[in-house]
């Protein structure tokens, strides 16, 4: 644990120097796997079930019924967001401290993002910083479980099901963790992640909504992955309303 005279910001010694860098993000060196599993893609011309078996995977790990996989976390929580149907002066509580990504659905969709305060001990969000910040026109809280370290969420869960509020749970930097025996995003009603290069689990690019409703993963597939329709065997997409 640091004391606050550890830290080179108030005059301690400093872990890291101009000449001793954070290790760099690029040149990334990937496994070799990596590109049997393009040279699958692209030699099946698109059919290779290779995503499925990442999103059947990927289920088992987290102990959740469905994943929806999407272009990243940012289109993660804008699904979130449009599948729940808010929108216009709905208030949506967000953690303070966070990736842009876990905002910009929320005000794409017309909602607004009401910032809370997070424990200082870990960066998240707690249930006494959302209440504080809650209104009537509260609708769903965005819990952030920031740099590997979950929040305490059987409190948040039991402020937002007193209220009928959703909890959407981004995971981007606490993939498969864990709290009280239960994985990062199964705990609240959705869990938002990114498969982006400078996150836990990479894939060069993506992201994933896992719920256990079949419902909200229906309409988190159709706004995300299906551009709002509904796709009919052997006729193609058919354009309906959620
Ligand atoms: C990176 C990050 C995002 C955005 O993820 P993208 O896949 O880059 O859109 C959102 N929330 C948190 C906490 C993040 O770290």
């Amino acid at each position: 644990m640091f004391v606050r005279g550890d830290l080179a910001v108030f005059g301690g010694k400093p872990v890291r120097g101009r000449d001793d860098p954070l290790p760099q993000l690029f040149p990334r060196v990937f496994p070799r796997k990596a590109l049997d599993y393009v040279r699958e893609v692209v030699e099946s011309g698109l059919t290779s079930d290779v995503e499925e078996r990442f999103k059947r995977a990927f289920a088992e790990a987290c102990g959740v019924k469905n994943v929806v996989t999407v272009a990243n976390c940012t289109a993660a929580v804008h699904a979130a967001i449009a599948s729940l149907n808010l929108g216009s002066r709905d208030e949506v509580v967000v953690s303070a401290i966070s990736d842009y990504g876990s905002v910009a659905g929320v005000i794409a969709e017309g909602a607004i993002p009401v910032f809370s305060d997070v424990d200082v001990r870990n960066g998240c969000v707690t249930a006494e910083e959302v209440e504080k910040v809650m209104t009537p026109r509260t609708k769903a809280i965005i819990v952030v479980h920031w740099y590997g370290l979950m929040c305490d969420m059987d409190p948040i869960i039991d402020v937002a099901r007193e209220r009928g509020i959703i909890v959407i749970e981004d995971c981007c930097q606490n993939p498969l963790g864990e709290y009280k025996g239960r994985k990062a995003g199964t705990i609240g009603d959705l869990g938002c992640f990114s498969f982006d290069p400078e996150k836990h689990l990479s894939a060069g690019g993506g992201g994933a909504v896992i719920t256990n409703s079949d419902e909200i993963a229906r309409r988190v597939e159709k706004f995300a992955n299906l551009r709002g329709a509904e796709f009919i065997p052997r006729y193609g997409r058919m354009h309906t309303s959620f």
